[in-house]
């Protein structure tokens, strides 16, 4: 009677099919990421990264987000007796990602560590990303918002101790009244899009040092946060603006959710349209310079972005790889079928790169203020890795898919699911285009900035031909300013892979540094995954991005 349901079914058993892919650390397994994080001065942070790749790995987490990522949020605009209440409901596992999310401080190390803290939260957000990544944009708002909120000291005092704070408080209340705080930011209007000078909404002075708001937003995601960086227009110009949802009185700020969009992927987390109507707001920095208020919070949700790409190329690596480690077809599993061996190792040294590329950017975060070299790398960098990374990802999490079958088209699987949600880092925080003309305005801004980039290459080109003539012929490229706007991603896909290569070189095994070379260096080699060449040593390549 208590034998398995499976041994009492007549009609098969179920063989050939990979155990649950749960129970392992993401932290304590992956030895190139405690490496890298090692290298670049956070290896204090191992206590939380081993709790959170513990958490990430476990079929707890699976279950959250697969919850959180089905049972979508909904708008409820009023209340049953018809007042209006603009909230949004969600399902409980989202609050406990959030709660999760939050009280691990995956929004806050940067700013509160003492030391290499942008690396040391690189680690843990690159670790969320493995497990869920609606809940991402939240945490990497709220992360962004003190960047601007630092021009305005008064805000800042106020509302930073709740912003930093390790601890998730969806209560609809006032800041006072609130343990903890979330942040989000409003900028794209229908007419305007990535050209924020564009935008229309109005600021109009409304005594005692707040605006009134009154405008329209085509896109503001998780609009339950507590307030919102937006732009409006005063008479000097366009001009950032803190806007709560609460006001200190109790009431609730107008806030108007006119509907949630209904997107491909990044169910989980709630995207909006909002309108503001005499909504009550306070300026951050100057007036008429809220662009330039607002790009400080862009640059780091870039960087953000960057983190999650590269942990979002490790958690499809690892399902791929966990399931061509026990399903078996022609005769042998298909971690040992020779064509499959090389599109995981093609697999592998992406994510590397991917991940290498990260963790530099967040040593460049944490010493930028003291030393202009790294601030030049950061500027310049943070656009490349941004606008590479996030065409990548997508192609990896296909090819990863295809890797499981007809298992990795299912959404009860983590692959279906990113694969929906990949698109979005590209399109968000600067779509392709507007981030390869960003790298040319910097470029143009700061000419020291392509000096101080092929600094960081040069001594690994000095070791490597393949990356010294890359490089002659990037620098031709850069030199042809008549072209270089038409030419902008092909210049911004040859800086990004310079700088790879530079860091693969330094920093990852000779097999896994020679065959990157060989694939990404040489305009020879195939356009998909899978096409190293057969010189590759893709065993050695495989053992070392195997989980531990
Ligand atoms: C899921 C989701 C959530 C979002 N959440 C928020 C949010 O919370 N807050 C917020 O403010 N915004 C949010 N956005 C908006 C997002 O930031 C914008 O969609 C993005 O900035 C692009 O703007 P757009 O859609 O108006 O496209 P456009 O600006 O019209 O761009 C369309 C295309 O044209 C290209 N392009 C633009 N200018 C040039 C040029 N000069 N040369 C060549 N090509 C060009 C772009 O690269 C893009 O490919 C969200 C978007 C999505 C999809």
């Amino acid at each position: 009677m208590n034998a398995p349901l499976n041994a009492r079914i007549a009609t098969h058993e179920v063989e050939n099919q990979p155990p649950p892919f749960a129970g392992y650390n993401a932290w304590s397994g992956d030895a190139i990421l405690r490496a890298t994080v090692a290298r670049e001065g956070a290896g204090w942070i191992a206590d939380r990264a081993m709790a959170m790749g513990q958490l990430v790995g476990s079929e707890r987490m699976r279950t959250l987000a697969e919850l959180a990522n089905r049972f979508t949020p909904q708008l409820r605009s009023h209340d049953r007796y018809g007042n209006r209440i603009d909230a949004v409901e969600f399902h409980p596992a989202y609050h406990e990602l959030m709660g999760l999310a939050f009280g691990a401080g995956l929004h806050s190390v940067a700013w509160t560590a003492r030391d290499a803290g942008f690396a040391a939260r690189a680690a843990l957000n690159y670790l969320w990303n493995q497990g869920e990544n609606g809940t991402s944009c939240p945490v990497t708002m709220t992360f962004a918002s003190l960047a601007p909120l630092e021009h305005e000291p008064a805000l800042a005092r106020e509302w930073m101790p709740k912003i930093v704070a390790e601890d998730y408080d969806p209560r609809p209340l006032p800041l006072a009244e609130k343990r903890a705080v979330t942040i989000g930011m409003a900028m794209t209007e229908k007419q305007g899009g990535s050209d924020l000078r564009a935008n229309t909404t109005r600021a109009e002075p409304a005594g005692g040092g707040a605006y009134a708001l009154t405008g329209h937003k085509w896109f503001c995601s998780a609009p339950m946060c507590d307030a919102f960086l937006t732009l409006a227009r005063t008479d000097a110009g366009l001009t950032c603006f803190l806007v709560p949802r609460s006001l200190a009185d109790g009431t609730r700020n107008v806030f108007l959710i006119q509907r949630l969009k209904d997107k491909l992927g990044n169910k989980s987390n709630a995207s909006s349209e909002i309108e503001f109507a005499g909504t009550l707001g306070w300026r951050v920095g100057d007036e008429g310079r809220g662009i330039a208020t607002v790009i400080e919070m862009a640059h780091l949700t870039r960087f953000d972005i960057v983190i999650a790409s590269a942990g979002m190329m490790r958690a499809a690596l690892n399902e791929a790889m966990h399931h061509a480690a026990h399903r078996s077809a022609f005769g042998r599993r298909l971690a040992e079928q020779p064509l499959m061996k090389n599109v995981l190792a093609d697999l592998a040294l992406e994510w590397e790169a991917a991940t290498l590329t990260a963790f530099r950017l967040a040593r460049a975060f944490d010493r930028q203020k003291s030393d202009r070299h790294e601030q030049l790398v950061c500027r310049l960098g943070v656009p490349v890795a941004k606008y590479w990374l996030c065409k990548r990802t997508p192609a990896v999490a296909l090819e990863a898919m295809e890797c499981l079958g007809g298992n990795g088209y299912v959404e009860e699987g983590a692959l279906a699911r990113l694969y929906r949600e990949a698109p979005v880092n590209g399109i968000w925080e600067g779509s392709g285009n507007v981030i390869c003309l960003d790298v040319l305005r910097a470029m143009a801004r700061s000419p020291d900035a392509v000096d101080a980039l092929a600094a960081e290459i040069e001594p690994a080109a000095k070791a490597e031909p393949r990356l010294a003539r890359f490089v002659a012929g990037l620098k031709r490229d850069l030199d042809d300013r008549a072209t270089l706007e038409t030419q902008a991603r092909r210049v911004v896909e040859k800086l990004a892979l310079a700088l790879q290569a530079s860091l693969m070189v330094q920093h990852a095994s000779p097999e896994a540094a020679d065959a990157f070379c060989a694939t990404r260096l040489d305009a020879r080699t195939g356009a998909v995954f899978g096409t190293l060449p057969a010189s590759a040593n893709i065993d050695a390549i495989l053992r070392r991005a195997a989980l531990e």
